[in-house]
């Protein structure tokens, strides 16, 4: 074991703080990465909270963080897909059983007995999984992915998350040229689904309250912003979407967006409100309409969206902190004051003791 510095929740009430845990020395299977950038997903301030305590519930201290990149700086005897010195890059997985049926068909995400990046129980060390707010972390070599050399390295780490959450259904349900995709609400998630859905060549457009979001959203890549306060704007849309990406985790009405697919139309939620949402089931029924969820992706899927990234240039639009600004961020976070994630920049825990 060797001592590394990171950022800490104590309890659910405490502030993040500095502190050094152990970490493992790399097995021969493993990469150890120094890390660069951590970016801040609203999972991490769920979990430091114990606010998701019925399905995770938190053990402290906890260490969170799943979007990390960074360098290698040691790599086990067995390990080949990289080299010391090399970018890479750490997302909401770290180890899974790679036996069963979803592992064998690169759904690792669905395995039964997936190891999550932080707060998980850690086979290693017997305790729990430590996340990315971290100098470094060790991640066997499966579950740690490319980063293309031409990306943004800050950009790039909100793609481990945000990124292959919103890619992952779009590649899924067929979103390609000549089809239209509506993507609901701005934010973290939905900035990247913007950008993906543009990128695949979609004609997109953007859902959201607020009117002073449009230009951004323009920017981005919509080809046109809908106010989805305004019914009449609204019913001008029934019937025509292909597909939906829901990323809204606040409480909204599903059916108003529902209405709106075409035949066979799909609206996927990767957003997860707390309260149960009603669906009005001849939304369903008239157009054979579907509703689905999906959460991240498996880590071929996971490496071909970097790696598709890295062909269109694609990053995160990201505000860079210092880990000393941890717990403003997530009070910000919670007001959705952010263009569009926030990422640590780790080199700032090097002034911690
Ligand atoms: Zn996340
Ligand atoms: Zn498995």
């Amino acid at each position: 074991m060797y001592n590394a510095k990171a950022y800490s929740a104590t309890d659910e009430k405490s502030p993040l703080a500095s502190t050094t845990i152990a970490r493992r020395d790399p097995t021969p299977n493993d990469v150890q990465i120094e890390i660069l950038f951590c970016g801040i997903c609203h999972s991490d301030l769920h979990q430091v909270r114990n606010e998701w305590s019925g399905v995770m519930p938190t053990v402290y201290p906890c260490i969170p963080g799943h979007e990390i990149v960074g360098r290698v700086t040691k790599a086990g005897s067995d390990v080949t897909k990289f080299k010391v010195g090399d970018l890479a890059a750490v997302g909401c997985m770290v180890d899974s059983d790679r036996v069963c049926p979803e592992c064998r068909q690169g759904f690792e995400q669905f395995c039964p007995n997936l190891t999550l990046t932080y707060n998980f129980p850690d086979k290693h060390t017997g305790g729990v999984t430590y996340g990315g707010y971290s100098d470094s972390i060790v991640v066997d070599q499966q579950f740690v992915l490319k980063i293309p050399a031409n990306l943004d390295l800050a950009g790039a780490a909100p793609l481990l998350c945000a990124g292959i959450t919103t890619y992952s259904p779009m590649h899924y349900w067929g979103v390609t040229k000549g089809k239209k995709v509506g993507v609901v609400g701005l934010g973290g998630l939905g900035h990247m689904g913007v950008k993906f859905a543009h990128a695949l060549g979609a004609h997109v457009v953007l859902f959201t309250t607020s009117p002073n979001k449009k230009e951004d959203a323009l920017r981005l890549g919509a080809d046109e912003v809908v106010i989805s306060r305004n019914a009449d704007e609204m019913a001008k849309h029934a019937g025509s979407f292909d597909f939906i990406l829901d990323a809204v985790s606040a409480d909204h009405d599903i059916n108003a967006y529902l209405g709106l697919l075409r035949r066979d139309g799909n609206l996927c939620l990767v957003g997860a409100p707390e309260k149960p949402l009603a669906v009005a089931a001849f939304n369903l029924l008239f157009g054979r309409r579907s509703l689905s969820g999906s959460p991240i992706g498996g880590i071929a899927e996971t490496q071909e969206m970097l790696n598709f990234c890295g062909r269109h240039n694609i990053t995160a639009d990201v505000e860079i902190i210092p880990i000393q600004k941890v717990n403003e961020a997530y009070d910000r976070l919670l007001k959705a004051d952010v263009k569009y994630r926030f990422v640590i920049d780790m080199a700032s825990l090097k002034n911690e003791a």
